[in-house]
Protein backbone atom coordinates (compact mmCIF):
# COMPACT_ATOMS: atom_id res chain seq x y z
CA UNK A 1 0.00 0.00 0.00
CA UNK A 2 1.29 3.31 -0.84
CA UNK A 3 2.90 5.30 1.61
CA UNK A 4 -0.14 8.58 1.95
CA UNK A 5 2.51 11.86 0.62
CA UNK A 6 3.20 14.17 3.63
CA UNK A 7 0.74 16.88 3.09
CA UNK A 8 3.09 19.47 1.88
CA UNK A 9 4.40 22.17 4.57
CA UNK A 10 3.09 25.84 3.88
CA UNK A 11 5.96 27.49 3.70
CA UNK A 12 6.16 30.83 5.32
CA UNK A 13 8.22 34.03 3.81
CA UNK A 14 9.84 35.18 7.22
CA UNK A 15 11.26 38.13 5.65
CA UNK A 16 8.06 39.22 3.95
CA UNK A 17 5.74 38.95 7.41
CA UNK A 18 8.23 40.70 9.48
CA UNK A 19 8.46 43.34 7.57
CA UNK A 20 4.47 43.54 6.99
CA UNK A 21 4.42 43.26 10.48
CA UNK A 22 6.65 46.24 11.02
CA UNK A 23 5.14 48.28 8.89
CA UNK A 24 1.52 47.74 10.82
CA UNK A 25 3.41 48.68 13.69
CA UNK A 26 4.55 52.01 11.90
CA UNK A 27 1.55 52.67 10.66
CA UNK A 28 -0.54 52.13 13.78
CA UNK A 29 2.36 54.68 15.60
CA UNK A 30 1.81 57.46 12.93
CA UNK A 31 -2.08 57.17 13.57
CA UNK A 32 -1.21 57.36 17.21
CA UNK A 33 0.72 60.40 16.73
CA UNK A 34 -1.54 62.16 14.12
CA UNK A 35 -4.37 61.35 17.07
CA UNK A 36 -2.26 62.85 19.52
CA UNK A 37 -1.46 65.64 17.33
CA UNK A 38 -5.29 66.39 17.20
CA UNK A 39 -5.91 65.80 21.16
CA UNK A 40 -3.41 68.88 22.25
CA UNK A 41 -4.76 70.98 19.19
CA UNK A 42 -8.58 70.54 20.48
CA UNK A 43 -8.08 70.39 24.28
CA UNK A 44 -5.37 73.57 24.15
CA UNK A 45 -7.81 76.39 24.24
CA UNK A 46 -10.45 74.47 26.72
CA UNK A 47 -7.24 73.98 29.51
CA UNK A 48 -4.19 76.03 28.42
CA UNK A 49 -4.96 78.94 31.12
CA UNK A 50 -5.81 76.27 33.51
CA UNK A 51 -1.77 75.48 34.23
CA UNK A 52 -2.25 73.92 37.84
CA UNK A 53 -4.98 73.47 40.11
CA UNK A 54 -2.72 73.35 43.41
CA UNK A 55 -2.60 76.87 44.65
CA UNK A 56 0.75 77.68 46.37
CA UNK A 57 3.79 80.42 46.63
CA UNK A 58 6.36 79.21 47.42
CA UNK A 59 8.15 75.82 45.91
CA UNK A 60 8.20 73.93 48.63
CA UNK A 61 4.57 75.12 49.52
CA UNK A 62 4.02 73.33 46.28
CA UNK A 63 5.55 70.06 47.55
CA UNK A 64 3.41 70.21 50.31
CA UNK A 65 0.10 70.55 48.04
CA UNK A 66 1.19 67.88 46.05
CA UNK A 67 2.13 65.13 49.06
CA UNK A 68 -1.66 66.30 50.40
CA UNK A 69 -3.27 66.03 46.40
CA UNK A 70 -3.07 61.83 46.72
CA UNK A 71 -6.38 60.51 47.30
CA UNK A 72 -7.54 64.19 47.90
CA UNK A 73 -9.41 66.77 45.29
CA UNK A 74 -7.29 69.56 44.59
CA UNK A 75 -10.40 71.97 45.39
CA UNK A 76 -9.94 70.85 49.40
CA UNK A 77 -6.10 70.99 49.20
CA UNK A 78 -6.88 74.56 48.39
CA UNK A 79 -8.94 75.06 50.84
CA UNK A 80 -6.95 73.49 53.68
CA UNK A 81 -3.41 75.07 52.50
CA UNK A 82 -5.59 78.37 52.14
CA UNK A 83 -5.96 78.43 56.17
CA UNK A 84 -1.68 78.07 56.92
CA UNK A 85 -0.19 79.02 53.86
CA UNK A 86 0.64 82.81 54.72
CA UNK A 87 2.41 81.93 57.46
CA UNK A 88 4.20 78.47 56.90
CA UNK A 89 6.48 78.83 53.52
CA UNK A 90 9.67 77.42 53.88
CA UNK A 91 11.15 73.69 54.92
CA UNK A 92 11.73 75.21 58.04
CA UNK A 93 8.45 76.81 58.96
CA UNK A 94 7.29 72.91 58.81
CA UNK A 95 9.72 71.63 60.39
CA UNK A 96 9.33 73.75 63.32
CA UNK A 97 5.84 72.30 64.15
CA UNK A 98 5.02 69.24 66.14
CA UNK A 99 3.96 66.62 64.07
CA UNK A 100 0.53 66.39 65.86
CA UNK A 101 -0.12 70.08 65.12
CA UNK A 102 0.45 69.35 60.93
CA UNK A 103 -1.81 66.43 61.24
CA UNK A 104 -4.70 68.32 62.81
CA UNK A 105 -3.86 70.88 60.31
CA UNK A 106 -4.27 68.99 57.10
CA UNK A 107 -6.66 66.24 58.80
CA UNK A 108 -9.25 66.60 56.38
CA UNK A 109 -7.01 65.70 53.37
CA UNK A 110 -7.45 61.87 54.38
CA UNK A 111 -4.13 60.00 55.69
CA UNK A 112 -3.37 63.07 57.43
CA UNK A 113 -0.77 60.94 59.79
CA UNK A 114 1.51 59.84 56.87
CA UNK A 115 0.93 62.90 54.69
CA UNK A 116 1.91 64.54 57.75
CA UNK A 117 5.13 62.35 58.05
CA UNK A 118 5.91 62.45 54.56
CA UNK A 119 5.94 66.64 54.69
CA UNK A 120 8.17 66.46 57.43
CA UNK A 121 9.92 64.13 55.80
CA UNK A 122 10.89 66.31 52.61
CA UNK A 123 11.42 69.22 54.33
CA UNK A 124 14.02 67.56 56.35
CA UNK A 125 15.96 65.76 52.97
CA UNK A 126 15.24 69.19 51.18
CA UNK A 127 17.15 70.78 53.94
CA UNK A 128 19.93 68.01 54.18
CA UNK A 129 20.45 67.25 50.68
CA UNK A 130 19.79 70.19 48.94
CA UNK A 131 20.34 73.15 50.74
CA UNK A 132 16.76 74.13 51.39
CA UNK A 133 15.91 74.50 47.65
CA UNK A 134 13.29 72.48 45.69
CA UNK A 135 15.42 69.71 43.85
CA UNK A 136 14.84 69.72 39.77
CA UNK A 137 16.29 66.41 39.01
CA UNK A 138 13.94 63.69 38.71
CA UNK A 139 16.03 61.30 40.37
CA UNK A 140 16.54 63.82 43.79
CA UNK A 141 12.45 64.12 43.50
CA UNK A 142 11.78 60.19 43.50
CA UNK A 143 13.42 60.26 46.45
CA UNK A 144 11.02 62.35 48.58
CA UNK A 145 8.81 60.99 51.04
CA UNK A 146 5.15 60.21 49.51
CA UNK A 147 7.00 61.02 45.92
CA UNK A 148 6.77 59.02 42.65
CA UNK A 149 7.59 59.96 38.93
CA UNK A 150 3.86 60.74 38.16
CA UNK A 151 4.63 63.86 41.34
CA UNK A 152 8.07 64.81 40.88
CA UNK A 153 6.55 65.04 36.91
CA UNK A 154 4.03 67.83 38.52
CA UNK A 155 6.82 69.65 39.98
CA UNK A 156 9.52 69.43 37.70
CA UNK A 157 7.08 70.77 35.01
CA UNK A 158 5.08 73.15 37.03
CA UNK A 159 8.43 75.05 38.63
CA UNK A 160 11.14 74.07 36.39
CA UNK A 161 9.47 73.55 33.16
CA UNK A 162 10.98 70.49 32.37
CA UNK A 163 9.54 68.02 30.17
CA UNK A 164 11.19 65.02 31.68
CA UNK A 165 8.15 62.12 31.79
CA UNK A 166 4.70 62.07 31.02
CA UNK A 167 2.54 62.43 34.59
CA UNK A 168 -0.22 59.48 34.27
CA UNK A 169 -2.58 59.28 37.11
CA UNK A 170 -5.66 57.35 36.85
CA UNK A 171 -7.39 59.89 34.02
CA UNK A 172 -4.37 59.49 32.01
CA UNK A 173 -4.45 56.18 32.16
CA UNK A 174 -8.08 55.51 31.43
CA UNK A 175 -8.01 57.99 28.54
CA UNK A 176 -5.06 56.55 27.42
CA UNK A 177 -7.02 53.56 26.56
CA UNK A 178 -10.17 55.01 25.62
CA UNK A 179 -8.45 57.15 22.73
CA UNK A 180 -6.48 53.80 22.08
CA UNK A 181 -3.18 55.51 22.48
CA UNK A 182 -2.08 52.62 25.04
CA UNK A 183 -3.82 49.11 25.44
CA UNK A 184 -2.09 49.16 28.62
CA UNK A 185 -3.10 49.50 32.38
CA UNK A 186 0.19 50.37 34.46
CA UNK A 187 1.22 53.98 34.52
CA UNK A 188 4.55 53.14 33.80
CA UNK A 189 4.17 51.79 30.55
CA UNK A 190 1.51 53.87 29.42
CA UNK A 191 4.23 56.81 30.31
CA UNK A 192 6.37 54.88 28.31
CA UNK A 193 3.90 54.45 25.28
CA UNK A 194 2.86 58.62 25.42
CA UNK A 195 6.67 59.63 25.68
CA UNK A 196 6.97 57.81 22.13
CA UNK A 197 3.89 59.33 20.46
CA UNK A 198 4.42 62.86 21.67
CA UNK A 199 7.05 65.24 21.26
CA UNK A 200 9.02 65.91 24.03
CA UNK A 201 7.97 69.98 24.27
CA UNK A 202 4.72 68.48 24.81
CA UNK A 203 4.85 66.02 27.28
CA UNK A 204 3.14 67.81 30.02
CA UNK A 205 0.68 69.68 27.99
CA UNK A 206 -0.74 66.01 26.82
CA UNK A 207 -0.83 64.85 30.81
CA UNK A 208 -2.15 68.02 32.05
CA UNK A 209 -4.95 67.84 29.61
CA UNK A 210 -5.83 64.50 29.65
CA UNK A 211 -6.44 64.89 33.27
CA UNK A 212 -8.71 67.79 33.01
CA UNK A 213 -10.83 66.46 30.13
CA UNK A 214 -11.05 63.51 32.53
CA UNK A 215 -12.27 65.33 35.73
CA UNK A 216 -14.74 67.49 33.22
CA UNK A 217 -15.78 65.91 30.21
CA UNK A 218 -14.54 62.50 30.15
CA UNK A 219 -15.71 61.21 33.30
CA UNK A 220 -15.16 58.13 34.60
CA UNK A 221 -18.65 57.14 35.84
CA UNK A 222 -20.38 58.11 31.71
CA UNK A 223 -18.30 60.07 29.63
CA UNK A 224 -19.95 63.24 27.99
CA UNK A 225 -19.24 61.60 24.56
CA UNK A 226 -22.12 64.09 23.05
CA UNK A 227 -20.46 67.34 24.10
CA UNK A 228 -16.95 66.05 23.87
CA UNK A 229 -14.34 68.02 21.26
CA UNK A 230 -12.66 64.44 20.43
CA UNK A 231 -16.27 62.91 19.84
CA UNK A 232 -14.98 62.40 16.05
CA UNK A 233 -11.45 61.00 16.80
CA UNK A 234 -12.05 58.89 20.07
CA UNK A 235 -12.04 55.02 19.31
CA UNK A 236 -14.09 54.43 22.02
CA UNK A 237 -16.76 57.36 21.27
CA UNK A 238 -20.45 56.79 22.23
CA UNK A 239 -22.59 59.85 21.21
CA UNK A 240 -25.80 57.98 23.34
CA UNK A 241 -24.08 58.44 26.29
S1 LIG B 1 -15.58 60.79 22.95
FE1 LIG B 1 -16.39 60.02 24.89
S2 LIG B 1 -15.03 58.33 25.45
FE2 LIG B 1 -13.98 59.54 23.87
S3 LIG B 1 -12.73 61.02 25.01
FE3 LIG B 1 -14.66 62.02 24.57
S4 LIG B 1 -15.96 61.65 26.35
FE4 LIG B 1 -14.24 60.19 26.44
Amino acid sequence: MPTPSKSKKPVFKTKRTKTAAIDLNESDKKIKKQRIKTILKKLAPLYQDNPIEIDYETPFQLIVGTILSAQCTDKRVNMVTKTFFDRLRTPQDFLKLKREELEELIRSTGFFRNKAKNIQGAAHQILENHNGEVPEKMEDLVKLPGFGRKTANVILSALFHKNQGVCVDTHVLRLSNLLELSDFNDAIRVERDLMALTPQKNWHQISHFLILHGRRVCVARKPDCEHCVLAKICPSVSLKS
